[in-house]
C-alpha cells in the first residue's frame, strides 16, 4: 500500500489562478512554492470550489468582505461546502491525515489570517464616489466569509483543523 494517507485542503485558485478576478493572479496556474512541497512529502489534494466564480462569474469586480458577508453568498457558501465537507469527513473518520486547511490571506472569501475591508457605498461611475472607495480599501486581519463558514461548519461535525493563509505578494 503506497498512499501516505495524507491530505492536504487547498483553497481553489492555488490549483488554478484562472479563478482569480483580473489582474490578481502574479502565478500562472498552480501556486507551486505553496504546494510542491506537500505533494514531495507524498499528500494528496482536496481543492476546495471558487465560492465567487461560482456566485458572480468571471467578470466579478473585487469585492470587500462587508459585501460579501449577505445571507445569499453565506448560503452559497455553506452549499457548496457540502461535497468537500463530506469527503473530509470521509477521511478524517477513516483515519487519514488531513495536514492542513490553505486559504489565501487578503480576500473577503478565502483570508484566514486578513482578508479585505472598506466598502464605502453607492455608485462607482464617476471619481467622486470611486476615489472614496479606493481610499477606504484595506488589508484587517480577520478571515474571509468562505473560511469562515468552513470552520462553522466543520466545528459542528468535531472536526478541527490547521488553517494557513498563504501572502501571496510575500512569496
Ligand atoms: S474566492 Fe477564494 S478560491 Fe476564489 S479566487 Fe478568491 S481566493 Fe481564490
Amino acid at each position: 500500500m503506497k498512499r501516505s494517507k495524507q491530505i492536504i485542503v487547498v483553497c481553489h485558485c492555488l490549483l488554478n489562478a484562472n479563478a482569480k478576478i483580473h489582474p490578481l493572479a502574479n502565478y500562472a496556474g498552480i501556486k507551486e512554492e505553496v504546494i510542491l512541497p506537500y505533494l514531495k512529502q507524498g499528500a494528496g489534494i482536496v481543492q476546495l470550489p471558487c465560492p465567487e466564480t461560482s456566485y458572480l462569474g468571471m467578470n466579478r469586480w473585487g469585492m470587500t468582505v462587508e459585501q460579501y458577508d449577505n445571507p445569499g453568498y453565506v448560503n452559497h457558501c455553506r452549499r457548496i461546502l457540502e461535497p468537500s465537507l463530506a469527503e473530509i469527513q470521509a477521511f478524517h473518520s477513516a483515519g487519514y491525515e488531513i495536514l492542513c486547511v490553505i486559504g489565501v490571506d487578503g480576500s473577503p472569501s478565502c483570508g484566514v489570517n486578513q482578508t479585505c475591508t472598506g466598502f464605502s457605498g453607492g455608485e462607482i461611475s464617476s471619481m467622486e464616489t470611486l476615489a472614496p472607495q479606493i481610499e477606504a480599501l484595506k488589508l484587517v486581519n480577520g478571515q474571509g466569509v468562505f473560511i469562515r463558514e468552513f470552520k462553522a461548519l466543520l466545528d459542528q461535525r468535531n472536526i478541527s483543523l490547521t488553517f494557513i493563509g498563504v501572502d501571496e505578494e510575500a512569496i
